[in-house]
């Protein structure tokens, strides 16, 4: 099978250099397989997502030379595309009535505050205790909840290793859809890794710890799961992760300033 994978930026903010090193590993993981790349724009958080990241950010692409081979590109992004999340509500509204005829997600009327009251807050993720499952709440004007099944989850990270993650102790019954009828990022990923026949995910460490619930969702929603791959995230000279809203050290900035791509490809370890 023809290995596919996706670049699947957030349009929350400009790409930097940290988005170079990432376009790299998945072109780079997909070329060498004789595969192909996705693109697709991840605006379900309509509250932090803004429209005019996207042309910024295929202007970026096509400057550096990574061309999607399906998906939104700097030649091809129609107005609505099953390639952007914000288009897609029905699409996802569809996979939920397939979870809840299943019994496998329910309404949920606790408010984050009350979570963190009763949870012995010690850092890290808030984790649901769970105290709606048997409420029998309405989907609508409520948060939508996933039914975890108990137990670990393995999988084979192809750049990591063998990991072992327990979705029900890190984050308990995670949520697919907010109050609002907003839809999550966890929701969205592997509803839209589904259609768009993704067999190979490539993305930041950052993102380890949603792979095992999101493996829980592609068992629920009956389909297997793709190979994964975790690559190691481009730090500031302190260690910090870099930061996508600053439009100073943006790639963007970087090419008004004149700063040919061969140099800013060549900046990259
Ligand atoms: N949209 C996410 C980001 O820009 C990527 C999520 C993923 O690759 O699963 O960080």
């Amino acid at each position: 099978m023809k290995t596919r994978t996706r670049f699947a930026p957030s349009l929350t903010g400009y790409l930097h250099l940290g988005h170079v090193l990432h376009m790299g590993w998945v072109w780079g993981e997909a070329r060498a397989r004789g595969g192909e790349v996705v693109c697709r724009m991840e605006d379900h958080d309509l509250s932090r997502s803004r429209p005019e990241y996207e042309p910024a950010i295929l202007a970026d692409m096509e400057w550096l030379g990574f061309v999607p081979d399906l998906g939104i590109s700097a030649g091809h992004a129609p107005h609505p595309s099953p390639y952007r999340q914000s288009d897609c509500g029905a699409f996802y509204g569809e996979a939920l009535d397939f979870l809840a005829e299943k019994g496998l997600v329910y309404g949920c009327e606790c408010s984050r505050k009350q979570i963190q009251a009763r949870q012995a807050w010690a850092g890290g993720e808030l984790r649901y205790d769970g105290a709606c499952a048997k409420k029998n709440l309405p989907l609508v004007g409520n948060t939508v909840r996933f039914r975890l099944p108990p137990g670990a989850v393995e999988f084979r990270d192809l750049e990591m290793g063998d990991r072992i993650q327990s979705p029900e102790s890190q984050c308990g019954d995670f949520s697919l859809r907010d109050r609002d009828g907003q839809w999550t990022y966890q929701f969205c990923c592997v509803c839209d890794d589904i259609r768009h026949g993704i067999n190979l995910v490539v993305r930041g460490a950052d993102i380890l710890a949603s792979t095992g619930r999101q493996i829980r969702l592609f068992q629920a929603l009956e389909h297997a799961p793709p190979d994964y791959l975790h690559h190691a995230l481009l730090t500031d000279s302190k260690g910090r992760k870099l930061s996508k809203r600053q439009r100073s050290e943006s790639i963007a900035a970087l090419r008004e300033a004149g700063i040919p791509a061969g140099e800013l490809l060549a900046k990259i370890p």
